[in-house]
């Protein structure tokens, strides 16, 4: 604020006139008092002068007046002599004429004179003087009667005459003195009008100035600052503080728009956060991802990676602790990965048990590596505080190249997703990298899902069998495996699109499709006995048992001659439907087998909830046998596991010579593989059992 005469008017200005409204209104009122005060003074002023101006004139015509007067009375003197001592008749004539002119002359000044109000009675003289002027004009004009005047007469008119020039000089003086007073007056007062016209004039201008002043470094900065808070809030931007302004209007908007800035701010974090962990969630992550890949990746940037790590088997957590534990593990697991992964990474949870990671990649580091020491990380144990729980994730990485310029956060994730979902089937706890491969592979399972509603009307679908050989007897037993042969992609693996059925919930209707196919083919081979594969979703499936029931019914099949393999996939131990299933199942006279044991986790918590007439060990054990030391521990704990509940124990996928030996002398009660035969159409399989005696020989 401008400082004006030493002192601060700015702040006075603000300690009174602090609101918007009263300062223009003041500032309005001052410029009103100035005008209108410089009006006044203006309009008394030009009164003034214009009285003095008409003084002035008036003194100057008595100045004219008086000196007429004077030049009359001077001439009346002249002429006065000339007629008192004429020369010839001739210049007494010429001399009365005069006389007489100046004697009128006289009369109308000395009459102009007293209209105009000179007041010369208090001169010296002045009461006289001019009085009597026609008795003066009678006595010169007897004087003059004679041929020569007396004396006395001529002295007495000559007094007079000389009486009245001192008072017409008098007058003359005085006039003069009242219109130099006059013509000082007006210029004295042309010269105040002048003084205060300025004074006024700068009053007003540094009101103005003071007025435009405040405006341009208080109002106006302060109008700016408030239209920079209101256009930052309008962008959405929400991490400052709007600050406090000294004019109260716009203190109140301020405080109103700070309070509005605060509760957006707090949805803004609500929808950007994870309410039970407060980490980012998907949303923050893909807009803060988005925004650093604009940033930061380019060329000559370094790389980065995005991932998705998926706790796994998250959901037994919960089950068995609860959420709350699952939810405190969660925050955990987060805040190692944070702490693992160190400044400049970002880590959401996207998911209940899915986190979504960016990091940028330091030269000469690589995805894979940081990945693998995010695994590590998260498998040493939680404390949860009653309990201590061991976790293992899945990762899927997708990275963005240095030089890469259009990375999508979006594409990275399903990348990232793809890529997870390959961690999984490689087995978990492992991070692997997103390949083209991967994305071909889930354009595939899309069309399998598509395709596959066809295949049964359009007889794609077949039933083969592979052959299981019991170690103590020549009984027959064949395993029921399905085949999808494609028009378009050609033989598809049921590894492949069973979970693409399971996925699309097809997988019913080709569970029942393959239990009557395979039942229909069994009634062809009453010396066999036949394993059927089940999907979880069967188990889960209504009136299940029933069907079965009544398909074996239908075929006249005994329910002792067909085993239903489960996998650990179904996990039973927490599924009581499933598990409830499975007993009425073995009720009715199924025999029940947990396929493919050894390839995860809760295949020992399976077999304590349901004890299994049969273990089916997986291909990786038997292949590893004899080379590595753990498979053959597990194979070996495994099989003396299964023989102590007094269930039979399968090994499956034997396709070596060499392996038969060990497998037997392990205790296997069955074997199977491509060693002995590969599944087989229907129309081979009696064929393939005439020759079993050749068979026989191999097997012993
Ligand atoms: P699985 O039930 O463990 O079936 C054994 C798989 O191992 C079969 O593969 C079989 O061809 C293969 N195999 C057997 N011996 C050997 C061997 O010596 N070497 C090698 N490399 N492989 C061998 P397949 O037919 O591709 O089936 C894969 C999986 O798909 C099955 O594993 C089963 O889980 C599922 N599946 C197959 N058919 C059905 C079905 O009809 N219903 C259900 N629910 N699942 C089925
Ligand atoms: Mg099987
Ligand atoms: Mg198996």
């Amino acid at each position: 604020m401008s400082r004006i005469a030493g002192f601060n008017l700015g702040k006075a200005i603000r300690a009174t006139l602090g609101s918007l409204e009263k300062r223009v209104i003041g500032a309005l009122m001052l410029i009103v008092l100035c005008t209108v005060s410089l009006q006044f003074i203006s309009q008394d002023r030009a009164f003034k002068l214009h009285s003095e101006s008409q003084a002035l004139s008036d003194a100057a015509g008595d100045v004219e007046h008086a000196d007429q007067l004077v030049r009359a009375v001077s001439q009346f003197r002249l002429a006065t002599r000339l007629y008192l001592s004429p020369g010839d008749s001739r210049d007494a004539v010429r001399a009365g004429d005069e006389l007489t002119d100046a004697a009128m002359q006289i009369g109308t000044q000395v009459t102009a004179l007293r209209l105009s109000g000179v007041d010369f009675y208090d001169l010296p003289g002045g009461d006289v003087a001019f009085e009597d002027m026609d008795r003066h004009i009678v006595r010169i004009i007897e004087a003059g009667r004679g041929a020569t005047a007396p004396f006395a007469v001529r002295d007495l008119v000559e007094s007079r005459n000389a009486q009245m020039a001192k008072l017409a000089g008098e007058i003359h003086t005085q006039a003069a003195a009242a219109r130099d007073e006059a013509t000082m007056k007006i210029s004295r007062s042309t010269r105040n009008w002048e003084m205060l016209v300025t004074v006024a004039g700068l009053v007003t201008v540094a009101v103005v100035s003071v007025i435009l002043l405040d405006l341009m470094r208080n109002i106006m900065p302060a109008l700016r600052r408030m239209h920079a808070a209101l256009r930052r809030l309008a962008d959405g931007d929400l991490d400052f503080e709007i600050e406090k302004f000294e004019l109260r209007e716009l203190q109140a908007l301020s405080g109103s728009l700070e309070t509005f800035r605060r509760n957006a701010l707090a949805v803004k974090n609500l929808a950007f956060t994870d309410p039970s962990t407060g980490m980012p969630n998907r949303r923050a992550f893909v807009e803060q991802v988005a925004s650093r890949l604009a940033r930061e990746v380019g060329p000559g940037a370094q790389g980065c990676v995005v991932m998705l790590a998926d706790v796994d088997r998250f959901k037994h957590v919960n089950d068995d602790y609860g959420h709350a534990a699952g939810d405190k593990l969660v925050k955990l697991i987060g805040e190692r990965m944070v702490d693992e992964l160190g400044e400049g990474a970002m880590v959401a949870r996207v998911g209940g048990d899915e986190f979504a990671i960016f990091a940028p990649l330091a030269e000469g580091r690589s995805a894979a590596a940081l990945g693998s020491k995010l695994v590590s990380a998260v498998r040493a144990p939680f404390d949860l505080g009653n309990f201590t729980v061991v976790v293992t994730v899945s990762i899927g990485l997708a990275k963005c190249a240095c030089d890469q310029v259009d990375c999508d956060v979006n594409v990275l994730l399903n990348r990232a997703d793809l890529a997870v979902y390959a961690a999984k089937r490689n087995g978990r706890n492992c991070a692997t990298c997103f390949t083209s491969e991967l994305e071909e592979e889930r354009e595939l399972d899309r069309a399998l899902e598509r395709d596959l509603a066809w295949a049964f009307a359009e007889g794609q679908l077949r039933m083969v069998y592979q052959p299981i050989h019991p170690v103590a007897n020549a009984d027959g037993e064949v395993e029921a495996l399905v085949r999808w042969r494609h028009p378009r992609l050609g033989d598809i693996s049921p590894a492949r699109f069973i979970p693409a059925a399971e996925r699309s919930g097809l997988m019913v209707e080709l569970g029942g499709w393959i239990i009557e196919r395979a039942l229909a083919d069994l009634t062809r081979w009453p010396a066999l006995s036949m394993s059927i594969n089940l999907s979880p979703l069967q188990l889960q499936q209504d009136g299940f048992v029933g069907f079965l029931m009544d398909c074996c019914r239908k075929n006249g099949i005994d329910p002792h001659r067909l085993t239903l393999e489960v996998t650990e996939s179904l996990s039973i131990e927490r599924n009581t439907r499933a598990l409830l299933t499975l007993e009425l199942l073995r009720n009715s006279g199924f025999r029940i087998a947990l396929d493919d044991f050894g390839t995860g986790y809760s295949s020992l918590c399976m077999m304590k909830s349901f004890r299994f007439d049969r273990l089916k060990l997986d291909r990786s054990l038997i292949s590893d046998l004899g080379k590595d030391p753990t498979s053959q521990a597990v194979f070996d704990a495994a099989v003396t596991m299964a023989l102590s509940i007094g269930a039979e124990v399968v090994a499956e996928g034997i396709s070596e010579e060499n392996l038969v030996e060990p497998i037997r002398s392990a205790g296997c009660t069955h074997l199977q593989g491509f060693l002995y035969s590969r599944p087989i159409e229907a129309d081979s399989v009696e064929e393939y059992y005439l020759g079993k005696a050749a068979l026989k020989s191999k097997v012993a």
